[in-house]
């Protein structure tokens, strides 16, 4: 047995703990995004907690847009054919043929838009995608509010920040620190209540799912002002959870 550096919750639902899978029994999937078999190592030369080197050659994605994409996909009751989408960061995670229209804002690129003062009018777009991009931002808070503001209410926003479940507390020193690649804070567990208050009109689901080329978990939020799209998320995502469930009795933490 070899034990994998991957997260889950505990009965409280809160906490990080390692587990054990048999090497054996790790996956050797090719890349769910491009088919590429071939992979290399990620930023600064690293590897997974698994071994495996993270980066796909094909389409450079890591773990988290690997898994993130597989979370996107099983959302088949979802038509985003009619749906105007926009990514913060040049990422694969998404498809954009899937979309009507499909915008990205690249930080200091031709369409940079600013995540604390979106220069979109309200309801602007159906799917809205923050991978990895918060930390690097001053306020979280206007951030959160702009992802929403700019949101349609039967849309959902995707956002991941870097292992939140990792640390009790977050751990924010007000700049944006070139030794910790430019991150303002590192997020810990109390992110998740942080995201339920700060956003007290929406749904804040959280979904664990695997990256079939590393067998490593990722985690990220899904974000609704609807109770439909609520309940096609809660339905369909993998490892979901409600991060307002204590706010509304009735709803299970864990399925
Ligand atoms: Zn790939």
């Amino acid at each position: 047995m070899a034990e994998i550096l991957g997260f889950g919750r505990n009965e409280e639902g809160i906490l990080a703990k390692p587990w054990t899978l048999v090497p054996e029994a790790l996956p050797r999937a090719a890349c769910p995004i491009c088919g590429s078999e071939r992979f290399e190592r990620g930023p600064k030369g690293r590897t997974g907690p698994t071994g495996v080197p993270p980066r796909c050659a094909g389409c450079c994605s890591l773990e988290r847009h690997r898994a993130i994409r597989l979370m996107v996909e099983a959302l088949v009751a979802v038509d985003f054919k009619n749906w105007d989408a926009l990514q913060f960061s040049e990422e694969p995670t998404l498809d954009p043929s899937w979309f009507r229209a499909f915008e990205v804002s690249v930080y200091g690129g031709s369409n940079s838009l600013d995540l604390c003062a979106v220069d979109r009018p309200d309801d602007a777009y159906d799917l809205v995608l923050c991978n990895n991009v918060l930390e690097h931002v001053a306020d979280d808070r206007a951030a959160l509010a702009e992802l929403t503001r700019i949101s349609r209410p039967e849309g959902f926003v995707i956002l991941a920040v870097p292992d939140p479940l990792f640390r009790e507390a977050t751990d924010d020193w007000g700049y944006p620190d070139p030794e910790k690649y430019g991150h303002y804070r590192i997020y810990g567990r109390d992110f998740e209540p942080f995201l339920a208050a700060v956003l007290p009109d929406h749904a804040c689901l959280s979904a664990l799912g695997p990256d079939p080329v590393s067998g490593v978990t990722e985690l990220a939020y899904f974000i609704t002002e609807s109770p439909q799209t609520e309940a096609a998320l809660m339905a369909a995502l993998p490892g979901v959870t409600s991060l307002n469930a204590a706010k509304k009795p009735g709803v299970a933490l864990h399925r």
